[in-house]
């Protein structure tokens, strides 16, 4: 906990900024609300944990080039800097027309505070796996695999699956992990993974070592990329000998995946990395969403029907210019909605951001190789590797000293 608890209900003659999420674009609002500290702001950040796990760099830890810490952004540097009282907790739910978040403390918080106030509301909680739907479309895999979102619950699960596979079977036998999901967080983790069980079972004989197998469902695999990104990475995956089935997963029971045509695709464990949904907490808000759930905001990343709400990442739609869900996207949002923010805040004019029509995308296989691709072009090979590297450890370092 850093500063003073806020009191539940804002105070007349200051305005309270609370921001949700410890997202890629709060990163980024911290940093300023660090370098220009408002006087007559009274500023709250809620969020379950305080740092921030870098998605962009999970597949090197899968990998296991990377230690964990080295994916992790601290927040608290931050948060002393700017000035920011810290919540531990998840909001839950949110009534925009009391101005008001509720919030469920994280178990080990001495968080007793149920309700906020504010003036003046950031979201930037990424997107989920919204736990019903999943159980509807695919009973039995919250059970029996290891979600990739929460990423922070992934990474720290991650080493039980890795410690599993080093398990002696008598008799030794070949092992298998499910990667369920044909996005590219899929198949990023899928490639991380074999490079991984290649380093710890580099003299097992075939049919000891572990199998790798992406559960692709009828879709293309590496959705949202062009057909040339798409063909590097099937050829990736072959030169790999990694397994695409290319039916859906509909369920999950112990040592078993259950595919659409009613057979059983035997594997010790699975990982599902399947899309992401909006969080269920937003319905009921009373603030506008997109049809897919989101946030509707407009060029200000303001909400389309709360003026004194804002939102950037996955959680939130620009109504005015969609885009894809991503990381880039997220951090890209991150200066226009620190600069509105303070503008809000202080009664200045807002000024609206044009996300890029295009973002330059690195795609890793494993690490020491990777696709890169920008809009119709892509190229891979070791330099994009080191080029993701690169511009993965500046992000981190970045905040890391950001205070
Ligand atoms: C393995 C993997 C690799 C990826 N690699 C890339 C990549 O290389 N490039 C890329 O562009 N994208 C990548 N992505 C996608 C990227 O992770 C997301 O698009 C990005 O994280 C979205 O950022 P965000 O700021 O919206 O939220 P997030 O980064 O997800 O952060 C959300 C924050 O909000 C907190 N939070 C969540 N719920 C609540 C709540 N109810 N109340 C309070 N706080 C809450 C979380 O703890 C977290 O701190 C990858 C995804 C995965 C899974």
């Amino acid at each position: 906990m850093t500063d003073a608890a806020p009191t539940a209900t804002a105070p007349t003659s200051r305005k309270h900024l609370l921001l949700v999420g410890g997202g890629h674009a709060h990163l980024h609002v911290l940093h300023m609300l660090a370098q220009h500290r408002p006087s007559q702001l009274d500023i709250t950040l809620l969020t379950p944990d305080d740092w921030q796990t870098y998605s962009g760099m999970v597949p090197g830890y899968v990998a296991g080039r990377y230690p964990l810490d080295a994916c992790r952004i601290s927040l608290q540097p931050l948060l002393r800097a700017a000035g920011v009282h810290w919540i531990q907790g998840r909001c839950t739910a949110i009534d925009a027309a009391q101005s008001e978040v509720t919030l469920q403390p994280t178990a080990g918080s001495d968080q007793a505070l149920q309700h906020l106030r504010y003036d003046l509301l950031s979201l930037d909680t990424g997107a989920v796996f919204d736990p019903q739907r999943m159980a509807a479309d695919m009973p039995g895999v919250l059970e029996h695999t290891l979600p990739v979102r929460p990423i922070d619950n992934f990474a720290e699960r991650w080493q039980s699956v890795v410690d599993r596979q080093q398990t002696v079977h008598q008799p030794p036998r070949a092992t298998t992990v499910a990667f369920i999901g044909a996005g590219a967080a899929s198949v990023e983790l899928l490639m991380a993974a074999h490079q991984r069980f290649s380093a710890l079972q580099p003299r097992n004989a075939a049919s000891e070592r572990t199998q790798l197998v992406l559960v692709a469902g009828g879709g293309d695999v590496a959705a949202g990329y062009t057909p040339g990104v798409q063909r590097r990475v099937l050829r990736q995956l072959q030169r790999r000998q990694i397994q695409v089935v290319r039916q859906r997963c509909v369920g999950a029971q112990p040592g078993a995946l259950k595919l659409e045509d009613g057979s059983l695709l035997p594997c010790d464990a699975a990982v599902l990395a399947v899309g992401t949904h909006a969080p269920r907490w937003l319905q009921g808000s009373g603030l506008a969403l997109a049809d897919t759930g989101h946030l509707r905001i407009n060029h200000f990343q303001q909400s389309t029907s709360h003026p004194n709400v804002f939102a950037a990442g996955d959680v939130a739609t620009r109504a005015d210019a969609p885009h894809p869900k991503s990381g880039v996207y997220a951090v890209r949002a991150g200066p226009p909605l620190a600069h509105n923010l303070l503008a809000a805040a202080s009664g200045q004019p807002l000024k609206a951001y044009q996300p890029p029509a295009r973002t330059l995308n690195l795609l890793s296989c494993g690490t020491g190789h990777a696709i890169l691709s920008w809009g119709p072009l892509h190229a891979e090979g070791a330099w994009a590797w080191w080029l993701k590297d690169r511009i993965d450890r500046a992000f981190v370092a970045r905040y890391a000293s950001a205070a």
